[in-house]
């Protein structure tokens, strides 16, 4: 008997990233957080166009899916195809079979103008009944008018703010700026440089893998009285994955962690997203034990069913070809990096 389990939630995602792969180099190597956001992610996410974003968006899903994720929360961000583009993402992961709650991320960087468009892409978005949290990149790159707007759009509408939060020292003025907005409904992404005693109410969403990759800290997320889930910060959406990392980084900190920890957090994200206490995923492996898990790779979801619909079967998705939507994803990747 295989063990079953119910759909793993992607806390922090960026669909746009799965496009990133094999991009030529950027001009100079990234010394620091601040220059890696912008030789390489703020490079690419300009570039995008929304046929890129819908195949980076099918391919994301489909990558989630068949590592048993049946919810992503995305925070999405490209500054020359705004417009529509949450549509397309929630278009995209529902095609696949996937549940999306979507956020487009609002930044000064682009100027006033670019703050007011993201803005009103959420709230479009929102009010046409979409499923999403209002999305701020993040306070540093933000005016106080800007993060005040997308707080009390959030307030208006009921949702939360999906925000990157103190991921590398350049954010550190993000808590005092932030709190006097904050919600218990907001989600702060990384707080790696976050004080435990901030004030900042939400949940926290650790992304051990991309904070070890951009050499940003240990965010110690045990300290939080938030509660804390697990996100890819882009890197995929293989959550049992991201859970073996979160385990051997606190473990790195602290001999006595048990895997029970990072497990927790892994099972905190169905929260954010109810429904997939009620997904199904069969895995290929008998049992769900965190200490088991935590020490065997290659478990794979063979059967994975979502909002009773058999999503993957025999590892494959059954909605769409897995075959055609790497071959589109890789036609619009080579247009993407042909841009950088
Ligand atoms: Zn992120």
């Amino acid at each position: 008997m295989n063990a079953i389990t119910p759909g793993m939630v992607c806390g922090h995602h960026h669909l746009y990233s799965a496009l990133a792969r094999g991009m030529p180099p950027p001009p100079a190597t990234p010394t620091d957080f601040p220059s890696i956001l912008e030789l390489v992610w703020w490079r690419l996410d300009a570039a995008l166009d929304l046929e890129m974003i819908r195949w980076s968006a099918m391919l994301g899903a489909l990558e989630a899916l068949e590592q048993g994720t049946t919810a992503i929360i995305d925070h999405h961000e490209s500054p020359n195809a705004i417009e529509g583009s949450l549509s397309v993402i929630a278009e995209a992961c529902a095609e696949v079979g996937v549940r999306v709650v979507c956020a487009y991320g609002v930044t000064d960087r682009h100027g006033p103008d670019g703050a007011r468009r993201g803005l009103a892409e959420n709230e479009r978005f929102l009010r046409a009944g979409g499923r999403g949290l209002v999305g701020i990149h993040a306070a540093f790159t933000c005016a106080d008018e800007t993060l005040e707007a997308a707080a009390g759009l959030a307030a208006d509408l009921g949702v939360g703010v999906h925000v990157h939060v103190c991921e590398d020292r350049v954010d550190r003025d993000a808590p005092t700026r932030l709190q006097p907005l904050a919600r218990d409904d907001w989600l702060l992404a990384h707080g790696v440089h976050l004080s435990e005693d901030a004030g900042l109410p939400g949940t926290i969403a650790h992304n051990p893998r991309s904070n070890l990759n951009n050499a940003v800290g240990y965010a110690r997320p045990a300290r939080f009285a938030n509660r804390v889930v697990l996100g890819s910060d882009g890197i995929g959406a293989a959550m049992l994955d991201e859970f073996r990392v979160a385990y051997v980084c606190h473990r790195a900190d602290d001999v006595t962690a048990s895997p029970e920890t990072a497990w927790g957090w892994l099972e905190a994200g169905r929260e954010l997203v109810p429904e997939t206490a009620n997904d199904e995923v069969e895995w290929s492996y008998p049992v769900a034990d965190p200490w088991h898990l935590a020490f065997t790779p290659g478990v794979r979801p063979l059967r994975v069913i979502v909002d009773g619909e058999v999503v993957v079967e025999d590892g494959r998705a059954t909605r769409v070809d897995a075959a055609e939507v790497r071959a589109k994803a890789a036609d619009q990747a080579t247009r993407l990096h042909a841009r950088l």
